[in-house]
Parts: structure tokens; C-alpha cells; sequence
């Protein structure tokens, strides 16, 4: 058996893994699940279904937490999420990112349903911060939102599709690296973030050939910039949160991808892999963190380190023929920490 120890080296970033149920589809093909998860000692335990010989067969890994599929979408929340927007809204940056391969819920797990049970880790944040300021005295808000997509290296509005403007990360004293000509939203309610999330949400698709490949193969980030002016002390503090949606991290060899689709494939593992650098580098408390690999790295840079806090969700599913894919991502989430 390989049996990881748990690495706590840094508490600022926190990593926890989520299995999905399996589908129907999965259970009408009569797949097993080669998951199991101990979620008080946060260990997850992964049978190998190709296993020759005993020692092969179980493999074992440990994270911050691990969420069986059972895990309600408000107790991921509340659990690994709350404390995180809490600390924003004190002035700190911070990241949550949905990680792992195309259909293991990393959407559901960020935007969700629109349901009370089924609405996810984003719209969960908006209440939480409205919730702060309503019953906050005596400081001045000023909340605004961005929503952009990298794809390919390239970065996309999705609060405003309809414009030939360029989009180059520059680096603002003060403001850290910002998206040049990115529309900036001001909001006044939940409300208001969740009109902009589902406009964005739209513009994602739109103009694509294939939505599920599109939405695949990019990073969506939803970010947050919470002004506050508190009135008696003259104090300005700013916290700001992405929370992301990464693109899936298949191995594209298992695709046959080829020309265009293939280049397409590269840069998208290189930024996941350059994520997976950062986030380890700093876990090391390295002296040279890679930040400029990517687009993707080089935009969260300030927060990603530092005073900032980092979660890292990594999605899994539990069905046999996935097991290659699920010890992948367990990997990369295990280096991640
Ligand atoms: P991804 O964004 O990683 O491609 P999705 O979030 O679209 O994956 O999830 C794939 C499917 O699995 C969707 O139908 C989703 O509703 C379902 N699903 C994912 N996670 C869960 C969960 N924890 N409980 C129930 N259904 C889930
Ligand atoms: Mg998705």
C-alpha cells in the first residue's frame, strides 16, 4: 500500500476532495465504485479494479477533508468555504478552485442548482457577504464583480461579449495584476450577483460550436472585490475572491486529439500544471513561485500566496472505468498541498 502523510505545511492553502455518486448512466451500465472514503480521518481509499497481485490493489491518500457523495452542497460550505469568504471580508484574498475531470461535478459544486439544497459553493458566497454587510454598521461596501474565461491563453469578458476590446494582464500598484478593459460590475444585492453569474453564464456559451467542449476546455473565474471604508477609523481595506471553475483535466492522449485540438490540449494541461506549481511551491514555501507559467496563475497572483487563503477542490468519481483519471487527480491534488 502507498500511504501518504497528511502534509500540513502550509495552512493557508487547504485542500479537500469530493466524489460524486455515481450517474445513472454508470449504474445502469452496472460500473462499480472503487471509491471509498473515511471522512473523519479525511482518508480516501481507491481499489484498483486492474489489480494483479494484493499490494497493487488499494491505494491510499489523506487531505485536509474528503466529501463522500452523500456531502450535502451546505456542508461543503459551511465546512471548508464559510471561514474562507469570512476572512475576505476582513480584507484578504482568496481562491476556491474546482478541479478534476470533465463530468465530476466541478459546475455543480461551484454554481450548483437553483434550489435552496442545490445551489453551490458561488451563490452560497453572495449571501454570505450580503448577509455580513446587512448587518454590518459603520463601514462603507463597495461590492463589484468581474466574470471572465480563459481560453486557450486567451481571456474572454462574459459580462460583456460583444466587443473587439483586447484583454492584457497588467500589473497596477496597488491593485496587483488587473485585466485591462475588463468590465467591472458594482452590485447592491445577492440579487445582483446572481443576475451577473447567469449573464456570464450565458455569454460563455454563446458563439461557441459545442457548449459541453467550450465550457470543458476553459477556466471560468468569478471574482469578487469587496471595498470597505470603515467611517470612525478612516481604515480602507479590500478583499477580493476568485472563485474558479477549472477546465477539465483529462489526459487529452485519451481523446486522439490531433492539429488544432491538440495545441488547444496543451495550453490547457500547461495552465493546470503551472496551478499545480504555484500552489505546491508555495506549500514549500519555495523561494521561486512560477506565477508567470500562465495566464491563469499570473492573474490570481496576488492571491495566491501571501496573506491569502487558497482551497482546492478536487472532483472525483467514484466508477471503475474511471480509475486511471481519479488517481491522477488525487496526485495533483495530493502535490497541490
Ligand atoms: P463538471 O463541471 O466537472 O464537468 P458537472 O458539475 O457538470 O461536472 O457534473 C456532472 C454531472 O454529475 C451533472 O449531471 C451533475 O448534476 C452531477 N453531479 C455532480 N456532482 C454531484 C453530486 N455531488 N451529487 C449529485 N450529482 C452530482
Ligand atoms: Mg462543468
Amino acid at each position: 500500500n502507498l500511504f501518504t502523510e497528511r502534509n500540513s505545511s502550509n495552512e493557508s492553502v487547504q485542500v479537500v476532495v469530493r466524489c460524486r455518486p455515481l450517474s445513472k448512466k454508470e449504474t445502469e451500465a452496472k460500473c462499480s465504485s472503487v471509491v471509498k472514503m473515511y471522512p473523519s480521518r479525511g482518508v480516501i481509499e481507491v481499489e484498483n479494479p486492474r489489480a494483479r497481485s494484493e499490494n497493487e490493489k488499494n491505494k491510499i491518500f489523506t487531505y485536509d477533508s474528503v466529501y463522500d457523495e452523500s456531502t450535502s452542497q451546505q456542508s461543503i460550505y459551511d465546512e471548508t468555504v464559510r471561514p474562507l469568504i469570512a476572512s475576505v471580508l476582513e480584507g484578504y484574498n482568496g481562491c476556491v478552485f474546482a478541479y478534476g475531470q470533465t463530468g465530476t461535478g466541478k459546475t455543480f459544486t461551484m454554481e450548483g442548482f437553483d434550489t435552496e439544497e442545490g445551489k453551490g459553493i458561488i451563490p452560497r458566497a453572495f449571501e454570505q457577504i450580503w448577509s455580513h454587510i446587512d448587518r454590518t454598521t459603520g463601514v462603507e461596501f463597495l461590492v463589484s464583480v468581474r466574470y471572465l474565461e480563459i481560453y486557450m491563453e486567451e481571456i474572454r469578458d462574459l459580462l460583456r461579449i460583444k466587443t473587439n476590446k483586447t484583454y492584457e494582464l497588467r500589473e497596477v500598484l496597488g491593485q496587483g495584476v488587473v485585466v485591462v478593459n475588463l468590465h467591472s460590475q458594482t452590485c447592491q444585492s445577492a440579487k445582483d450577483m446572481l443576475k451577473a453569474m447567469r449573464i456570464g453564464n450565458h455569454n460563455r456559451t454563446t458563439g461557441t460550436t459545442n457548449m459541453n467542449e467550450h465550457s470543458s476546455r476553459s477556466h471560468a473565474i468569478f471574482q469578487i472585490v469587496v471595498e470597505m471604508a470603515e467611517q470612525r477609523t478612516k481604515t480602507f481595506k479590500v478583499g477580493k475572491l476568485n472563485l474558479i471553475d477549472l477546465a477539465g483535466s483529462e489526459r487529452q492522449s485519451k481523446t486522439g486529439a490531433t492539429g488544432d485540438r491538440l495545441r488547444e490540449a496543451t495550453k490547457i494541461n500547461k495552465a493546470l500544471s503551472s496551478l499545480g506549481n504555484v500552489i505546491y511551491g508555495l506549500a514549500e514555501n519555495s523561494a521561486h513561485i512560477p506565477y508567470r507559467d500562465s495566464k491563469l496563475t499570473r492573474l490570481l497572483q496576488d492571491s495566491l500566496g501571501g496573506n491569502s487563503k487558497t482551497i482546492m477542490i478536487a472532483n472525483i468519481g467514484p466508477a471503475n472505468f474511471n480509475y486511471e483519471e481519479t488517481i491522477i487527480t488525487l496526485r495533483y491534488a495530493y502535490r497541490a498541498k
